[in-house]
C-alpha cells in the first residue's frame, strides 16, 4: 500500500513556516537582495523559531522532526527567498549534521544546543580554488602537534556558505591528515570555531544569486584547534563528506521545489491580473499550457523529492533517489522560473518583481553540492553504467 498522505504535525509544521515566511521573510527579501545583505535579524528570528537543528534530538536542542518535516521547512522558506532557504539549509545540512551524525557525545553537548538555538551558525568547509567537483583533490592539511595536543591547519577553502557573518560561530573542515596504505590522501573532518587562532574569513562579494546568503573564502594559517576537534577517527573524512552531501542534496533539492512553487504561485497570480486584448492572460491557451507544465512538473518533483526523504527516514539507500531528486527539483525550478519571466513579460525582468530574483537564485542549485553533471555522473553509476 502506499500512503501519500502528510501527517498532521506535518501540515501543521507547513502552515507555520509558511506564515512565517510570509510576514518575516518576504517582505524583505528584495531589499535585501538589493543590498546584498546577510540579516542577522532574520536569522536569529529562524533559530528563535526552531528551524535550525529540526531533525536534533531534543536532547541536544532539537526538535527531532523526520526528514520529510525537515525538507518542508526549507521548501517554505524557499518559496518566498533561496537567500534565507540556503542559510538554514547549509546550517542544518552542512553544519549542525556533520556534528550530530560523527560527533561524540563532548562534540554534540559543547555546540549543538547553541546551533539549534541559532545563537551561532555553522557552515561545512569542502570546497577549494582547486578542489570543486572533485572534492577529493583537497589541499589543505592538518597536523597534530603532539607536544601541544593540537591540530594545525593551514590552507584554503572557497565559497563557504554561513561563515563570516557576526552570528558565524563554527565550521566542519575537510583536510588532509596522511596518505592511506593504497597511498591515496587520507582525509579527516575537524570541527574548527571561528575564533581559532590562524583562522580569517572573507565574505565574497557581488554574487548573482542567494544575495542575502553569506558566502566566503576561509584561510587557515597554522590555524590551531584542540586535538579532540577531530570528528570521528582520522581516515574517515571522505566517507562523512560523501553522507553529509547525500543529506545536503535533499536540502538543495527541496529549495528547487519551494523555488519553482514560488515563481510558479506568482507567474498563476500575475497572468489571471494582466489583461491583454481585453482578457486576462491565462485565459491564452499558450500561456495556460505553461502554467499546466509547471503545476506537473512541480508535482513530479515533490513526489520525487518526498520518497528521497522517506527512504532516509526508513534508514534505507537513498543516495540514488537523493541525487535524481537534487537534479531533478533544480532543473524544474530552472524550467518554472524561466516560463515565469516569460509569463510576466518585460516586467519580470524588473527587479521589482520577485520572478527576476527566482530565476537569478535558481542557477546555484545546478552547481552547489554536486553540480548537475556530476548528479547525472553519480545517477549512471547507480545505474550500472
Ligand atoms: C553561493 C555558493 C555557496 C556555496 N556553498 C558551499 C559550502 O557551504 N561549502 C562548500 O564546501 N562548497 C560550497 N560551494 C561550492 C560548490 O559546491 C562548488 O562550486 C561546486 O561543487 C562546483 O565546484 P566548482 O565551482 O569548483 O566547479 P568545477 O568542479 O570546476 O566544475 C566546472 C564545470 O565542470 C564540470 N565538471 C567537473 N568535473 C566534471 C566531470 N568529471 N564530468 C563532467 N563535468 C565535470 C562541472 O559540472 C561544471 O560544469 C558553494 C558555491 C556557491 C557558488
Amino acid at each position: 500500500m502506499i500512503d501519500y498522505s502528510l501527517t498532521d504535525e506535518q501540515n501543521f509544521l507547513r502552515e507555520t513556516v509558511r506564515k512565517f515566511a510570509e510576514n518575516e521573510i518576504a517582505p524583505y527579501a528584495q531589499e535585501l537582495d538589493r543590498e546584498e545583505k546577510f540579516s542577522v535579524e532574520i536569522t536569529k528570528k529562524m533559530g528563535e523559531m526552531g528551524f535550525f537543528g529540526a531533525f536534533v534530538s531534543p536532547k541536544y536542542g532539537g526538535q527531532g522532526l523526520d526528514y520529510i518535516s525537515y525538507i518542508i521547512m526549507v521548501e517554505e522558506i524557499a518559496r518566498v527567498d533561496g537567500s534565507q532557504a540556503a542559510t538554514v539549509a547549509a546550517g542544518n545540512s552542512l553544519g549542525i549534521g556533520p556534528i550530530y551524525y560523527f560527533g561524540n557525545e563532548e562534540q554534540k553537548q559543547k555546540w549543538l544546543p547553541r546551533l539549534c538555538k541559532g545563537e551561532i551558525l555553522s557552515g561545512f568547509g569542502l570546497t577549494e580554488a582547486d578542489a570543486g567537483s572533485d572534492a577529493g583533490g583537497t589541499l589543505t592539511n592538518a597536523v597534530l602537534d603532539e607536544r601541544k595536543n593540537e591540530w594545525v591547519i593551514n590552507g584554503s577553502k572557497m565559497f563557504i556558505t554561513n561563515t563570516s557573518n557576526e552570528l558565524s560561530g563554527v565550521v566542519i573542515v575537510q583536510a588532509v591528515t596522511g596518505k592511506s596504505a593504497k597511498g591515496r590522501k587520507e582525509l579527516s573532518c575537524f570541527i574548527v570555531p571561528t575564533d581559532a587562532p590562524g583562522f580569517e574569513s572573507r565574505k565574497l562579494h557581488d554574487k548573482m544569486m542567494w544575495r542575502a546568503s553569506d558566502t566566503s573564502e576561509l584561510y587557515f594559517d597554522d590555524c590551531r584547534i584542540p586535538a579532540g576537534n577531530i570528528l570521528g577517527n582520522k581516515g574517515e573524512g571522505f566517507k562523512q563528506m560523501l553522507q553529509t552531501l547525500d543529506g545536503g542534496r535533499l536540502s538543495i533539492g527541496s529549495m528547487g521545489l519551494g523555488g519553482a512553487q514560488g515563481a510558479f504561485e506568482k507567474a498563476l497570480q500575475y497572468s489571471q491580473e494582466r489583461k491583454q486584448f481585453g482578457k486576462p492572460i491565462c485565459k491564452n491557451q499558450a500561456i495556460a499550457f505553461k502554467l499546466a507544465d509547471m503545476a506537473i512538473e512541480i508535482e513530479a518533483a515533490r513526489n520525487l523529492l518526498y520518497k528521497a526523504c522517506w527512504l532516509k527516514n526508513n534508514g534505507l539507500p537513498y543516495g540514488k533517489e537523493g541525487s535524481m531528486a537534487k537534479l531533478y527539483c533544480a532543473e524544474v525550478m530552472g524550467r518554472v522560473a524561466n516560463q515565469a519571466v516569460q509569463i510576466h513579460g518585460g516586467y519580470g525582468l524588473m527587479k521589482d518583481y520577485d520572478v527576476e530574483r527566482f530565476f537569478r537564485d535558481q542557477k546555484l542549485l545546478d552547481i552547489g553540492e554536486g553540480t548537475s553533471e556530476i548528479q547525472r555522473l553519480v545517477i549512471s553509476r547507480y545505474i550500472g553504467c
